[in-house]
């Protein structure tokens, strides 16, 4: 079963893309099939997986306004070892033009239908905002992955972001889990980080990955060679983590189907 995972938080530069990115590729190289999807016109995880933004022919501004089919926008990222659906800033005039469209909300969800079957996951990069472009993530998804660096400000924000996912499970997506929370650019000397992870556990409990993302160059540098940096240099520790990550969330979803099949069982 394919399962989509919206990488949100309307606050920026928390690490989005870098998940996006790096954990698609880390899912790639255990074996799974990944589509990524780049919901930023910002198109920064384009550019991330070595696709030039500037030359796209079709893009997922095409596939949300129902101009192109999801199936005919997908590139190969070789970089990467996964598809992608790029984007670039025609996405940003998408948010205007689907006003007068029907279903806005559901077009995504509605183009992935024809191709999810080819994938086990599809990873949807998200922008800063909770606009229109994020809640057709928040549709689209099975369930929500919201990297966070553990600052001060990082958890007034969550509840804004907590209380959009309430909504749109009540009247959009009903089975819109929050999957998990993920400690981003994390440096286990900083005191406040310490004390902000703290309170993000005793909140959120098993919500919150084990795996921590620890601050690390090469996850910064990696994008300026158009490669993530689990291909680039698979030992740092930012890459580390992320191949770390892509187990741990493996696990989680086979626990979780052990789960419902004793639950069927019993
Ligand atoms: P936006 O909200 O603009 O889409 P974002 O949430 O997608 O941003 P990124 O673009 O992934 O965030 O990261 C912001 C910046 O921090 C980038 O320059 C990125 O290279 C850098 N960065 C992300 N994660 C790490 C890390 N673990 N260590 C060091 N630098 C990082
Ligand atoms: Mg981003």
């Amino acid at each position: 079963m394919t399962r989509t995972l919206a990488v949100t938080n309307q606050k920026g530069g928390v690490g989005k893309t870098t998940t996006s990115v790096n954990l698609a590729a880390s899912l790639a190289q255990t074996g799974q099939r990944v589509l990524l999807v780049d919901l930023d016109p910002q198109g920064n995880a384009t550019m991330g997986s070595g696709i030039d933004k500037r030359s796209l022919t079709s893009s997922v501004y095409q596939v949300i306004l129902g101009i192109a089919t999801a199936g005919a926008a997908r590139q190969k990222s070789e970089s990467g070892g996964y598809d992608i659906i790029p984007a670039n800033r025609e996405l940003a005039g998408a948010e205007v033009e689907m006003v007068e469209l029907d279903h806005r909300e559901t077009r995504l969800k509605t183009a992935l239908q024809g191709i999810s079957s080819d994938y086990d996951f599809i990873l949807l990069d998200c922008p800063p905002a909770l606009n229109m472009l994020t809640i057709n993530g928040l549709v689209a998804a099975d369930a929500v992955m919201i990297p966070m660096q553990c600052e001060y400000y990082a958890l007034e924000g969550l509840s804004d972001l907590v209380n959009t996912i309430k909504r749109v499970r009540q009247h959009l997506n009903p089975k819109l889990e929050i999957e998990g929370l993920l400690r981003t650019m994390f440096d286990p000397r900083n005191s406040l980080a310490q004390q902000v992870s703290a309170q993000l556990q005793s909140h959120f409990g098993t919500k919150v990955y084990t795996t921590v993302i620890p601050r690390n160059v090469r996850l910064a540098e990696a994008p300026s060679f158009g490669t993530p940096a689990v291909t680039l240099d698979r030992a740092c520790k930012g890459s580390q983590a992320y191949l770390q990550l892509a187990t741990e969330i493996i696990d989680r979803q086979t626990m979780a189907a052990t789960n419902r099949a004793a639950g069927a069982v019993a």
